[in-house]
């Protein structure tokens, strides 16, 4: 048996029973940094594990190996760093071999942060688009571009370091939307959670001043 579980994306106590309960009976657990993993276990006073560290880059034969022991009938989970694996973090391989292979699979839902913010936003979420990490250089014009032609809500993930300059790229192609509604949500579920509620007008400013801390998510609403 294969587990697919949530984990938290700051805040530990937003762990689900069903989580705690199937981290406990799993043989081993399969994530991305045994340090960050091993750390939620001891702070779960779940007993220690083996864990299996596995990323996007992990070798096939690694894979394999893992596919091999859950045939035999062992239980082991999956966890990424935080929030749900597979989006936008390791999982997907694993999971796809293990379904084609007949694997019974579960999942075990939990925080994820782009719908976290896309429910605090107050933005349209009916309809939504999930768009990722927008591509560092290659793609990176074209992505921004896809959200001018969007009249959906769209929400993407972007890292500290590019956060300024992704709101400035924004800013420009929608320029002809200026009353668009945006939200940022920063460190949600943590000490310092915030959601800045602003419009592509506003967002050069925004992107000035913004906190350069943390983990974002950014949401552009639906016209
Ligand atoms: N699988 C995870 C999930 O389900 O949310 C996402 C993993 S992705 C590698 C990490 C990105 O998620 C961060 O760079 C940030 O954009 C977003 N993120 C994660 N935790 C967050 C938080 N507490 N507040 C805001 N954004 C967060």
């Amino acid at each position: 048996m294969l587990s697919i579980v949530s984990t938290p994306i700051g805040n530990l106590t937003d762990i689900t029973l069903r989580a705690i309960a199937t981290l406990t009976k799993a043989n081993a657990i399969i994530c991305e940094d045994t340090r960050v993993t091993g750390n939620l276990i001891k702070q779960l006073q779940i007993p220690k594990k083996e864990l299996i560290s596995m990323h996007s880059y992990t070798s096939d034969n690694k894979i394999h190996e893992v596919i091999k022991r859950l045939k035999k009938g062992e239980h082991m989970a999956v966890v990424s760093d935080a929030g749900t694996p597979a989006i936008s973090d390791p999982g997907f391989k694993l999971i796809s071999q293990a379904r084609e292979r007949g694997i019974s699979i579960e999942v075990i839902p939990g925080p994820s942060a782009f719908l976290a913010a896309l429910s605090v936003s107050g933005l349209p979420a009916n309809r939504f688009v999930y768009l990722g990490f927008p591509p560092l250089k290659k793609g990176r014009k074209k992505f921004f571009a896809s959200i001018a032609d969007d009249d959906r809500t769209i929400v993407y993930y972007e890292s500290v370091h590019r956060i300024e300059k992704s709101l400035n790229e924004l800013a420009k192609v929608l320029n002809d939307q200026p009353d668009r509604k945006v939200s940022i949500a920063r460190e949600l579920t943590k000490i310092h959670e915030e959601v800045i509620d602003t419009t592509v007008s506003e967002l050069p400013e925004v992107a000035e001043r913004i906190t350069k801390k943390g983990e974002f998510v950014v949401v552009v609403g639906a016209t």
